[in-house]
């Protein structure tokens, strides 16, 4: 190698850049601190597919490609260009991700120091998920929820198909039919603390999650279900999804059964599981909003004041002791879900990049 094409780094002085095979092309890095050196159009090359394709929000790239905006204003510690030797800009990706580059305008090359390389990578598909998040609330969602009352959900879109979440619709409802057609199955597979005190009916502890005392019942579960449930799914995987949901119906129907050891009520629903999926909804998906509608005028607000107004109810329920409503399997749900949500939260980062990016300091809106 020439001495005259060799790059340096920018950060470290004296060092040499020695190239490096990342994402499928040939870049430039320093052994030292680990900055990678992209020349004009290696950036987007890295956010190609194996097909050459662009991700998702392709137009939001092509934004970003085409107009990078103002450079930042300050004036120190600029970094020079590996190339051109001369101080390069420093420029934010997006202005809701607060990714620092440094750009030089004369080459075109972007260097990204060590720290910032993992949310470069990441940028395009964090950008598109944080577009679908502040998408803002239209008259379609207004109308939606004017007529159904209930909110609309604005969150990152799911890689995979919710197969699992569709079953437990599908079974929620088919079991709601075959109920009506056959009333005694209702008694049959309802789970009765009674029961289960007497060591009896231990599998209606599963099967109550599937069965609904009425179409309203059934409908607000299997809206929420279809609210939560895609997304947790996508980020815990189909087999761990459908086992979390599972046990925590479990879990919620042995603190209904707790709280009320000799009842001969049947308890049923899927109430309990799915105040289970609040509670992971609510921890891992910090970004996300949900509308509530105040008479007329549609909000979209954090997950926690919309779970709060909604635990608030529970609670007036269980004072009020409203007739029929597990409230205890609810809040036990809940507080079950809380607790999974918490100690599996840096486990569903580690496996989801985007997700974590969002929830980290880079997604808030502010410069570090
Ligand atoms: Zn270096
Ligand atoms: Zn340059």
């Amino acid at each position: 190698m020439h001495l005259s094409t060799m790059k340096k780094c920018p950060q470290c002085p004296g060092k040499v850049l020695s190239p490096v095979v990342t994402q499928g092309q040939i870049l430039d890095t320093c052994d030292l601190c680990h900055g990678l050196w992209f020349e004009v159009g290696q950036l987007e090359g890295t956010w190609q597919d194996a097909h050459g394709h662009l991700p998702p929000g392709r137009a939001i790239l092509e934004q970003i490609h085409s107009a990078w905006g103002d450079p930042l204003t300050e004036r120190d510690n600029l970094l020079n260009c590996p190339d051109c030797d001369i101080p390069m800009k420093r420029y934010h990706l997006s202005p809701k991700f607060q990714l620092e580059l440094n750009r030089c305008s004369t080459c075109q090359g972007v260097w990204v120091e060590d720290s910032q390389r993992c949310a470069t990578f990441y940028a395009p598909k964090v950008r598109a998920a944080l577009t679908e998040i502040n998408k803002p609330a239209n008259w379609r969602t207004f109308f939606f929820q004017l007529l159904t009352r209930l909110p609309v959900e604005f969150n990152m879109k799911p890689r995979k198909k919710p197969w699992v979440n569709w079953g437990l619709i599908f079974i929620n409802i088919l079991v709601f039919i075959l109920v009506l057609l056959e009333p005694n199955l209702y008694l049959a597979a309802g789970m009765i603390p009674a029961h289960l005190t007497q060591g009896q009916g231990l599998l209606t502890l599963i099967t109550y999650q599937f069965q609904h005392a009425d179409f309203m019942h059934l409908f607000g579960n299997m809206f929420f279900l279809y609210l939560v449930g895609d997304n947790l799914e996508d980020v815990l995987g189909h087999a761990n999804y459908l086992l979390i949901y599972l046990i925590s119906g479990i879990v919620a129907g042995i603190c209904q059964w707790m709280i009320d050891p000799n009842s001969v009520i049947p308890v049923v629903g899927a109430s309990g599981s799915i105040a289970a999926l609040f509670g992971m909804y609510l921890l891992w998906f910090r970004r996300a909003r949900l509308t509530f509608m105040i008479i007329i005028y549609q909000v979209k607000v954090a997950l926690w004041i919309f779970f709060l107004i909604w635990t608030v109810y529970q609670v007036i329920d269980m004072v009020l002791a409203v007739e029929g409503v597990a409230y205890m399997a609810h809040l036990g749900g809940l507080a079950f879900g809380l607790l999974v949500g918490w100690l599996g939260y840096n486990w569903v980062l580690r496996q989801n990049p985007i997700l974590a990016h969002l929830n980290g300091p880079l997604a808030r809106g502010k410069t570090l």
